[in-house]
């Protein structure tokens, strides 16, 4: 079985969920006693946040490119970045190691088109609903066709995650109004939509609407548990 190398703490509250979906995942492929062989690192989630706030990228590439070297050496054969808006700088971290990266809009991509899904939504920070690095990747390397919300509602969805969700707060108000954002881009054609934040699993979930839901936390670890086994 391969080690499986993580940057979480973006936020805790999803890493837990990593950790735990990754441990039941081996466990259910073989059984007994078996369970994940992961390597973490696990940040200072307020210092990235700074970083994001002020739009310094390189910093934070920097941060978590030295991680990621340090969980390179520790012996991890492959690596994961426990958030989507992160990946913002996946190339950045994947030029200062040898393993690979494995990509949470890859994984999520290969998860919608295996479902024959063409047309999805997108919900996660602005950073993620509004930039190439993860609309673009799945458009452009996938052939998907991506719809987000209106900017009111994206300003919404963002301020939920950082203000709410990252702290581990739950609110009937947002939940609400996350509902209806899911509802308005399954009533713009979109056949499922992308949970592409790590958090947001915390607020909504699949029993609370029709709409088809693709958790990016669950999906990318299940991606690392095949990874694992290859
Ligand atoms: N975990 C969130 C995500 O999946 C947001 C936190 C962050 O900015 O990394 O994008």
């Amino acid at each position: 079985m391969k080690t499986i190398g993580l940057l979480g703490g973006m936020s805790w509250k999803s890493t837990l969920w990593y950790y735990q979906a990754l441990n039941e995942g081996i466990k259910k492929k073989l059984g007994g006693l078996h369970s994940a062989k992961i390597i973490l690192h696990s940040v200072d989630f307020a210092v990235i946040e700074e970083l994001q706030m002020k739009g310094d990228w390189t910093g934070a590439a920097k941060i978590l490119a030295q991680a990621a070297i340090g969980v390179e050496k520790a012996g991890a054969d492959f690596l994961l970045i426990c958030t989507n808006t992160m990946h913002l700088v996946a190339p950045e971290i994947q030029r200062e190691i040898t393993i690979p990266l494995l990509h949470i809009a890859d994984a999520t991509a290969k998860n919608l088109i295996a479902q024959g899904i063409k047309k999805v939504g997108l919900l996660g920070t602005a950073f993620t609903m509004e930039q190439d690095f993860y609309k673009g990747r799945l458009e452009n390397n996938h052939g998907l066709k991506v719809i987000i919300p209106n900017k009111e509602d994206r300003d919404i969805v963002h301020q939920v995650i950082y203000d709410e969700l990252c702290l581990g707060q739950i609110k009937d108000n947002s939940k609400q109004q996350y509902l209806r954002i899911i509802q308005q881009l399954a009533d713009q054609g979109a056949k499922g939509v992308i949970l592409g934040c790590t958090e947001i699993g915390l607020l909504v979930k699949q029993e609370d609407t029709k709409v088809k839901l693709f958790d990016t936390t669950f999906i990318h670890a299940d991606s690392a548990v095949e990874e694992a086994l290859i």
